[in-house]
């Protein structure tokens, strides 16, 4: 069998790092090149639940997540005056820790770069699969062969449309938009967040880890939707015009969003494929089964490579195999968050007063007390799919596979 050593991941996000991390504990080596010039440490607040939780302590993260979480507190739906007209307690948005993306990516980023070869700046534009790896030429004119690559590049995955077509093929767009910004927290929020609504608009605010900043969300419904998704100042321009007229605070959070320095733009679309990976290339997190928000998509990414590595392991670097049993065992959990993933756009930005309204009404009745253990259990259900689980590390020496064994012996191999 072919030592399955050298493994090429496109995309420093979430799953990249995360996947590197957990191949370096089973004894592989992997390279992670990122478009991006530079880490893209932004991006609204992402939590974690049950089983992730689990995860996040196994990778030895957890105490640095705590550390960085927002400790968010309720998120509460206001009318035009500001006035509350329902909360949500920190669980149902903030699951049992919650961190910004940007701080996540570092945490990973700073757990892996020591053994973890990265090339900023840098993409993939050829794949030439053979029987013993991949041939692979990267738009900065080099060409390298490795034995797997791994599509972790997210919801536009590069890897994806050369490996597998047009993204236009997999990406169903759910009707809305999402723009996400930092801004001086000027409304005074406290670990506490705010939604207001106008038909087919949401305004979100929350204060989280730095009190000086809050994160806004402004989602709207955008059926349709085409855009320039390189011309942030275009992007820009078609939020402010969306929003012009919607009360509250929101002309002043307008303001901030023409300076902003950190726009996520994007739609609220997911990726459905009938098959993740194709010979030797694999597709991770967004890539492989974009979700959008509420569908647990960060710790979902987590768990897969986490899943996907220990695949490879248990498996003795078959990768067929290994994949096989990667896909079977998160296809459940990316359907669930899937389903929970799709209504995501009308909770935030309902399309009419009544179905505001509505939704008011519905969640009120939820977030009683007697209706809590269902409402916690709703909201988990996506965390929870998948069970954490510890894959023996397979010990690999430099010619072949030699043996199973430890975690720590699996590392002494690696290093
Ligand atoms: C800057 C940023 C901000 C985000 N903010 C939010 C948010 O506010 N709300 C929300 O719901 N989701 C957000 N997301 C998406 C969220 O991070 C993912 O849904 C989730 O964490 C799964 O992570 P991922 O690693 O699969 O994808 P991502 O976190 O999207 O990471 C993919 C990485 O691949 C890189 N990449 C893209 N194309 C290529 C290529 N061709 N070659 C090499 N690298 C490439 C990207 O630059 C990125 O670093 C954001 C993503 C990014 C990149």
């Amino acid at each position: 069998m072919k030592n399955t050593r050298s493994i090429l991941i496109s995309g420093a996000g979430i799953a990249g790092p995360a996947l590197a991390y957990w191949l370096h504990r089973h004894g592989f080596a992997a390279t992670v090149v990122e478009r991006s010039a530079f880490l893209r440490d932004s991006g609204g607040a992402v939590d974690f639940r049950g089983e992730q939780v689990k995860l996040l302590k196994a990778m030895g993260i957890f105490d640095a997540v705590k550390a960085a979480e927002t400790a968010m507190g309720d998120e509460v739906i206001i009318d035009g005056a500001g006035q509350p007209v329902l909360a949500f307690s920190s669980a149902f948005f903030s699951g049992e820790v919650e961190i910004e993306r940007g701080d996540l990516a570092r945490i990973l980023y700073d757990a892996t770069r020591d053994y973890t070869d990265y090339v900023f700046g840098d993409r993939i534009v050829g794949l030439e699969q053979g029987a013993d790896g991949v041939r692979v030429t990267f738009a900065g004119g080099a060409v390298a062969d490795y034995d797997l690559v791994v599509g972790a590049d997210g919801l536009h995955s590069g890897v994806r449309r050369l490996a597998f077509g047009p993204e236009e093929r997999f990406r169903k767009d759910l009707g809305w938009a999402i723009a996400g910004f930092t801004a001086p927290n000027d409304l005074g929020l406290d670990h506490e967040g705010r939604i207001y609504n106008v038909p087919g608009c949401g305004v979100m605010a929350s204060s989280g880890r730095d009190r000086d900043r809050i994160g806004v969300g402004l989602v709207f419904h955008a059926p349709g939707l085409e855009y320039d998704r390189r011309d942030t100042a275009a992007q820009k321009e078609l939020v402010a015009a969306t929003f012009a007229g919607a009360g509250w605070e929101t002309p002043r959070l307008l303001e901030h969003l023409a300076k902003a320095d950190d726009l996520y733009f994007d739609t609220l679309s997911q990726i459905h494929m009938d098959s993740w990976s194709t010979g030797r290339v694999v597709l991770l997190g967004d890539a492989a089964w974009c979700a959008g928000p509420g569908g647990s998509g960060t710790g979902m990414a987590m768990m897969g490579a986490h899943v996907l590595a220990g695949e490879l392991a248990a498996a003795g670097a078959d990768h067929t195999a290994a994949f096989a049993a990667y896909e079977r065992i998160l296809r459940p959990a990316a359907k669930t968050g899937q389903r929970q993933g799709k209504g995501a756009g009308g909770f935030l930005a309902p399309l009419d007063a009544k179905k505001i309204a509505k939704r008011d009404k519905i969640y009120k009745m939820l977030s009683g007390k007697l209706a809590g253990g269902f409402f916690n259990w709703l909201t988990a259900r996506a965390a929870n799919a998948v069970e954490y689980k510890e894959y023996p590390t397979l010990v690999v020496a430099e010619e072949g596979v030699a043996a199973k064994g430890t975690a720590a012996e699996g590392m002494r191999v690696a290093a």
